[in-house]
């Protein structure tokens, strides 16, 4: 039996007057002076097909609801003048249908499939495969593919070899809790899914797989945000004999390679880096989205001393004063920065003090409190000119930079700063190793308890860990993470002080990560490596807003998959034959 000789996205006018058989979905019909007017669709395009009212085919054709799975047959011709529909490869064409088969109906629709309107999402997951009939989803997925094999290509022309990695495994820590999967064979134990192969990349490269990459299933289990899946795709790649520069050099030809065949938009490279510390400095985050300026200046010097009892108390009481310009921003009017005063609040800043710059100084407040001098210098300092609006805002240290790195992001929005289309890559680099836990509870890595410590800094592991710098990187598109990675810890000796640093006791090490620290001992080459957050990736290149819609089968924001209802109690026999038992009403 034959299901089709063509698809309903191929027919032109060179097929007209073939007999042709198309399989698909009824996508829409319309009764119009005489005759019937059907869309076939499949995931190629839409084809249209007429019959003659009164035919029996149109009869059976009537019968049906739209989303029937049908197979036709019949004559491709040329459509009458005037009807062609330049905006479509079959729209010049269409088919006289004399023979209709039906394979399956469809029931009443819960999601249009055609409509302009968009269904509400908790709909679209419970009913995902209409959903993906949708060009919408069909176009991102069609997207995904194609970035998966670019990445394959690009690794392999590279000399990499994709080596598939466990997923039942001992914990490997990410910083996230883990998802767990109890053995019915070892009664009492469990493996854990991996929140990412790092420990296994990193046993290859001792056992001499020197250039590795896999598109690795990664499980957290943490509290979800928009952008975050507890099932999620890494790009994982791990290198021998490399230091940073051949990770990013990598790194960087893969992403150009991805833009050219996935976008035809050719990258500049190398992509600019910015120490860590600056990134916070400058943008008040360790994401920095540079499409646009609004840059953070530190302004204590101009207000020390200056008379302005407010900023002077913060200063006093140890904290600091950060200001922004807003180009051409000085007419906003009293409402408006009385508004944007209030963003700031939203934003956790204690207050926005904004004063428009004019052609002899500063206006408003500071306009009065200032001396000439301090004026001018504070302008300078902000690069402002007669027009912009400087805002100001003091506080802690920490506090005021995450506030002003919030509100930064979202004035460029309001005010249109990032031009669309533009792809701002850059490495932020030299971050610390370790960060202070909260209420004195030690330190955490701030990659992960593998990365290397900046060699000069080793020494100072114990005595002062949080001054220790580190061999991690991140790569930032458009104020977004979308790659980690770091240079490794390759001495036994140093992996047992760091886990100690971070209150992994040597007997704890030894069992936690024995395997590891033995490895280590029998010929360890220097390496290092980075992941790729490849749904987050995909989104950006695709321009959409939700790792959901780049994903086929994703789970709402607490973890639930509405399509299949997972997570979902078991059968008590399952559950006693692993020796479980819930202490927890469901
Ligand atoms: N394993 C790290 C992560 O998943 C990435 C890396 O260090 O290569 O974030």
């Amino acid at each position: 039996m034959s299901f089709r000789t063509h698809t309903c996205g191929e027919l032109t006018l060179g097929e007209v007057g073939q007999r042709v058989m198309l399989s698909g979905w009824l996508a829409r019909v319309r009764d119009l002076g005489g005759l019937l007017f059907v869309d076939l669709r499949d995931r190629y395009g839409k084809t249209q097909l007429v019959m003659d009212s009164t035919a029996e085919v149109a009869e059976l054709v009537r019968g049906l609801s739209s989303e029937a799975v049908i197979r036709v047959e019949g004559e491709a011709r040329p459509r009458p003048e005037g009807m062609a529909n330049p905006d479509m490869t079959t729209g010049e064409i269409e088919v006289a249908v004399d023979s209709v088969e039906v394979y399956s109906r469809c029931a009443p629709l819960p999601i249009g499939i055609e409509d302009e309107e968009e269904p509400g999402e908790e709909l679209r997951l419970r009913y995902r495969y209409l959903d993906l009939r949708r060009p919408r989803m069909q176009r991102n997925l069609q997207f995904r593919h194609r970035a998966l094999q670019s990445v394959r290509r690009y690794h392999d022309e590279h000399g990499f070899i994709e080596v598939e990695t466990p997923l039942l495994i001992r914990s490997t820590p990410e910083g996230a809790r883990d998802y767990l999967v109890p053995s019915r064979i070892h009664t009492g134990a469990c493996y854990a899914l991996p929140q990412s192969p790092q420990l296994y990349k990193q046993a290859l490269m001792i056992g001499g797989i020197d250039r590795y990459f896999q598109l690795a299933r990664c499980f957290r289990d943490e509290d979800l945000r928009r952008d975050r899946q507890p099932e999620f795709t890494q790009i994982d790649v791990e290198m021998s004999f490399v230091s940073e520069e051949e990770v990013f050099s990598h790194t960087e030809g893969m992403m150009r390679r991805l833009f050219t065949d996935l976008l035809g938009v050719e990258l500049r490279l190398p992509f600019p880096r910015i120490a860590y510390s600056d990134a916070i400095a400058r943008c008040g985050s360790d994401a920095p989205d540079l499409r646009f300026g609004l840059e953070i200046q530190r302004s204590d010097d101009h207000f020390r001393g200056s008379g302005f009892q407010a900023f002077e108390a913060v200063l006093a009481g140890g904290g600091a004063v950060y200001g922004m310009c807003g180009k051409g921003k000085g007419e906003l009017s009293r409402r408006e920065r009385d508004e944007l005063e209030a963003l700031a609040r939203a934003e956790g800043l204690a207050g926005l003090l904004s004063v428009p710059v004019v052609e002899d100084g500063l206006k408003g407040v500071l306009g009065k409190a200032l001396p000439p001098e301090r004026q001018q210098a504070l302008r300078d300092s902000c690069q402002a000119e007669s027009g912009d609006l400087l805002m100001f805002a003091a506080g802690d240290v920490d506090g005021v930079l995450v506030g002003l790195g919030r509100l930064r992001r979202i004035l460029a929005e309001r005010w249109g700063l990032i031009q669309p289309g533009r792809f701002e890559f850059c490495w932020v680099v030299d971050p610390p190793l370790f960060e202070p836990l909260p209420e004195g509870g030690g330190v955490t890595s701030v990659h992960h308890p593998f990365t290397a410590p900046a060699p000069e800094d080793v020494e100072r592991l114990e005595s002062d860990p949080l001054s220790v710098g580190s061999r991690a990187y991140d790569l930032v598109l458009n104020g977004v993470e979308v790659a980690t990675g770091s240079i490794r810890i390759n001495d036994p000796a140093l992996q047992e002080r760091v886990l100690a640093v971070v209150g992994i006791a040597p007997d704890e090490a030894r069992r936690r990560f024995g395997f590891l620290l033995e490895a280590l001992g029998y010929g360890a080459p220097p390496h290092g490596g980075i992941a790729i957050g490849f749904d987050r990736l995909v989104m950006l290149l695709v321009g959409e807003s939700s790792i959901r819609d780049v994903i086929a089968f994703p789970k709402t924001n607490t973890a639930y998959s509405l399509m299949d209802k997972a997570p979902a109690p078991v059968d008590p026999a399952q559950m006693a034959e692993l020796g479980l038992k819930f202490s927890k009403e469901p």
